[in-house]
């Protein structure tokens, strides 16, 4: 960089973030893996000029540096390449794989001679591609710097009104679809942000799960969620047997506090397990090798586990039988398709989840149709805006007790 400054040229880097490299670790073995690195490596150095260094960062990422830039365009281009030679099959003694690459492009500004603050950037814009899809070229640029400070200043704002007492949850009731008895609330966050009035988990979740700020949030919503529903049971308010389900992020499915966070939420609201419902998403429990013992434990506890968004993964019908959940949550968007095609999905999923044991609950439900739809196809149970909002409190007052007869 230094020499580019006294050459007044520019320089570029490419940090490339390879697709998919950990599935063929875990696949074919690390032997495979490195032959695959070491391709990669003859393939980055193929396409670029003598001069250009090509080096590798560390398990999956590899960083270019192009001195004497002609344009920002050039670099980007090159990029482009780079992603398109990376997505053809790599051919290795375990046969063909498949990966691609995420990579994140930056040139250095006039004079910024801040080798690690590029790199740092580089990175960002890498992220950026892996996140919007894989297989892209992002360039780091002022919207993404300004993006950046964004989120950094939501991070250190959700950071403070974890200790300010700005989180709130509201609870949307789960319904039998039988008879309407409520058998049960979601928990979902909100803060009370100054400034902003209440935002709703989408437009603060997706910045807390790039660090373990996730973590946190889970942990306090685990702990109001069960000391309110022991409070609503007490007061009478809610039925004994009344559950409360809570989202947990795929980070904090991993991070072995998890269990401890569970038993410690159990002991100071004195609920049963019974009563605490952990929604996982299909993504995170297909995707994420630690899951499994994790959730043994958990379920060992005898909470309840729900795969929730059932449909928008890629998970098939015949894996529903290793996710080891006692419940199945299909998607709004599945609930929301009205094509014969959708109807039939719906059948089919609810008729695998039964015969696996699983109760089968549907979201987002808003309309007597949907409603018919899904009782006529066998689903236990019902949330959405048809049967009640999510508020602050339960928003319907618990019916006369009645035998549970639909509850598998
Ligand atoms: P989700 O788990 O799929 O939650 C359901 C979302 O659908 C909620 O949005 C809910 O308000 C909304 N919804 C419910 N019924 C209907 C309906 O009939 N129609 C429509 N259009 N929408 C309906 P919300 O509260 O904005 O939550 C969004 C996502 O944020 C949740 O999706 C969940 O993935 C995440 N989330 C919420 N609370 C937490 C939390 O405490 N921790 C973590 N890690 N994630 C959370
Ligand atoms: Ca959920
Ligand atoms: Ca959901």
């Amino acid at each position: 960089m230094h020499r580019a400054v006294r050459a007044s040229s520019r320089t570029g880097l490419l940090f490339i973030d390879l697709d998919h490299f950990k599935a063929v670790n875990d696949g074919h073995g690390h032997a495979v893996g490195d032959e695959v690195l070491r391709q990669v490596a003859e393939r980055l150095r193929a396409e670029l000029r003598a001069g250009d260094g090509v080096g590798r960062l560390g398990g999956d990422e590899f960083v270019v540096l192009v001195e004497q830039l002609t344009s920002e365009a050039a670099l980007v281009e090159l990029a482009e390449r780079t992603a398109a030679s990376l997505a053809r099959p790599f051919t290795t003694s375990a046969g063909e794989v498949v990966l691609g690459a995420s990579i994140g492009v930056v040139v250095e500004g006039d004079g910024a001679t801040d080798a690690s603050a590029l790199l740092n950037d580089a990175d960002s814009a890498a992220y950026r591609a892996k996140a919007s899809g894989r297989g892209r070229v992002e360039v780091f640029d002022d919207d993404l710097r300004a993006e950046l400070a964004q989120a950094a200043q939501v991070e250190a704002d959700l950071r403070e009104a974890l200790a300010a007492d700005q989180l709130v949850l509201h609870y949307q009731p789960v319904v039998a679809a039988a008879d309407g008895r409520v058998l049960g609330y979601e928990a979902l966050l909100r803060w009370q942000r100054p400034g902003h009035g209440l935002l709703g988990p989408d437009a603060f979740i997706p910045v807390a799960e790039r660090t373990s700020l996730v973590c946190d949030l889970d942990r306090w919503v685990l702990g109001t969620a069960t000391r309110q529903l022991a409070s609503w049971v007490a007061d009478g308010s809610a039925e004994a047997s009344t559950t409360v389900a809570v989202n947990i992020s795929g980070r904090h499915l991993v991070d072995p506090s998890l269990v401890d966070d569970v038993e410690a939420a159990l002991a100071a609201s004195g609920l049963p397990a019974s009563s605490l419902v952990l929604e996982l998403t299909e993504t995170v429990l297909v995707s994420r090798p630690l899951a499994g013992s994790q959730l043994d434990r958990l379920r060992a506890l005898g909470v309840g586990v729900s795969i929730d968004d059932f449909g928008t993964g890629y998970t098939s019908i015949s894996q529903l039988q290793d996710l080891k959940a006692d419940t199945l949550k299909i998607d709004k968007s599945l609930v929301w398709a009205e094509s014969a095609g959708a109807a039939e999905l719906v059948r089919l999923v609810v008729h695998a989840a039964h015969a696996f044991g699983m109760v089968v609950v549907a979201e987002g439900v808003e309309d007597e149709a949907q409603l018919a739809r899904l009782r006529e196809a066998g689903c236990d149970e019902v949330q959405g805006y048809l049967l009640g909002r999510p508020g602050p409190r339960p928003s319907a007052p618990a019916p006369a007790p009645a035998p549970r007869s639909s509850r598998g």
